[in-house]
């Protein structure tokens, strides 16, 4: 049986891994080294010219990062994959592939607020313009493409939660443009959601959250679909033009199927540095063997727990893609058939106020900026991530002043319920 015809449970244990060849190590072994000696002269100048692959250096590449890559690759059924610093490196990483100063690229509204600043701001300094576009009119984004348009980003469970894309349509948009459409997928993970079986080209991950899903390591990841053109009309010439840093080599025509993950590793990682460190890989890895099990808690406990909301009356609404009330309750039997993740909003009939009393009289679950945990989460975005604009401006963004953030994590979910219950009071 090929590793291929593994299921994912199998695959999130044994792809990429083996036993460690000079000790018999079972579990992959943290390769906590800067540097790896050379063969000989001739093996370190095949090494720097790309005329054969190994390690050089731990910014490029190393064995532990290379088990998590060549394992999320397999999860998400991709040709290869670069793992990086964080989700936001690894987003660095795509768009320094893909744009030159004065390009663009559409992006949803409908983002992580990191990735919002990250693309309104920080990309401004490369020249790189973002053009917003609305997830939930696909119109909107065939109307923001121009010739400069070099790709779209969109997430497959987007954020702030319960919400599902419509990744086929938007991926029609990006075949008739020629551009590729990056997914987010970190919300979803492999495991509740395939974004290259429904016509991505490449995918993001930032790893802190549900794939390494404890809590405590930084990570990210760039998977390649090996599934788009890009030599064919000389728009991304990081990839189809020869290259003056490693000999005028043509990345796209020497590596095919792989070249954009490669030019993510030889470009992006070795010119801009975010690499992951080993040791965060490993205690990602070990987090991923369980993904799938903590994945279906997440789904089942996320379910009870909006049910429950729902029903209660001091709660006005609840955003989650599983209740047959959300809009988009279909778009998530299509695509996220397990269940639309642990993420979502509510609003509370008592406004600001409820919303403050709830974060601050909650026990089990923790008041904090951040999602995907073993732990369940709670924040008011309106006393936090969004206090500085006016309750106008908090209802714009999604983030009204009534509105909770949640994410479920894998306790026992009476226990989830009864602290939400004393809390809310
Ligand atoms: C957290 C997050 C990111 C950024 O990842 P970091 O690892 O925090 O850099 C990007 N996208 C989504 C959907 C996220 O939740």
């Amino acid at each position: 049986m090929s590793e291929q015809d593994y299921g994912f449970d199998t695959l999130a244990i044994h792809a990429g891994a083996q036993p460690d060849p000079a000790t018999g190590a079972r579990a992959t072994p943290i390769y906590q080294t800067t540097a790896y000696v050379f063969d000989d002269a001739d093996h370190a100048a095949d090494l720097f010219a790309l005329r054969s692959f190994g390690n050089i250096y731990t910014r490029i590449m190393n064995p532990t990062q290379a088990v998590l890559e060549s394992k999320v690759a397999a999860l998400e059924g991709g040709t290869a994959a670069v793992a990086t610093a964080s989700g936001h490196a690894a987003q660095l990483l795509v768009f320094h592939a893909l744009l030159n100063p004065g390009d663009e690229f559409i992006a949803t509204r409908q983002l992580y607020g990191g990735s919002i600043n990250q693309f309104n701001h920080s990309f401004k300094s490369f020249g790189w313009k973002v053009a917003w576009a609305d997830a939930d009119d696909v119109s909107s984004i065939a109307a923001a493409v121009t010739d400069k348009t070099k790709a779209i980003f969109i997430e497959s469970i987007a954020n702030p939660g319960g919400r599902v894309n419509d990744i086929e349509a938007i991926s029609e948009v990006a075949k008739k443009a020629g551009i590729p459409l990056i997914v987010d997928n970190t919300l979803a993970t492999p495991w509740l959601c395939k974004p290259f079986d429904h016509g991505a080209n490449i995918i993001t991950h930032s790893l802190t959250k549900f794939i390494a899903g404890h809590g405590n390591s930084m990570g990210g990841i760039i998977v390649d679909g090996g599934n788009f053109d890009w030599g064919k009309d000389g728009k991304y010439p990081m990839l189809s033009e020869p290259n003056s840093s490693y000999n005028d080599i043509k990345l796209y025509e020497t590596f095919g199927n792989i070249a954009f993950a490669i030019t993510c590793r030889v470009l992006g990682l070795r010119d801009l540095g975010p690499a992951i460190s080993p040791t965060n890989a490993f205690n990602i890895l070990t987090g991923m063997e369980t993904l799938s099990l903590r994945m279906e808690r997440h789904c089942e406990n996320t379910q009870k727990v909006a049910e429950w909301l729902e029903a209660n009356d001091k709660v006005e609404y609840v955003n989650y893609a599983g209740l047959k009330s959300s809009p988009y309750y279909d778009l998530a039997q299509k695509y996220t058939p397990r269940g639309p993740g642990a993420v979502f909003t509510f609003g509370l009939k008592g406004g600001y106020e409820a919303g403050v009393k709830v974060v601050s009289g909650v026990n089990l679950l923790s008041h904090l900026a951040n999602v995907g945990d073993t732990r369940s989460l709670i924040i008011h975005p309106a006393s936090t991530t969004h206090s500085q604009l006016t309750p106008e401006q908090q209802s714009k963004a999604g983030a009204g002043p009534e509105l909770v953030r949640l994410s479920i994590g894998i306790e026992n979910v009476d226990d989830i319920i009864a602290d939400l219950d004393q809390a809310i009071g």
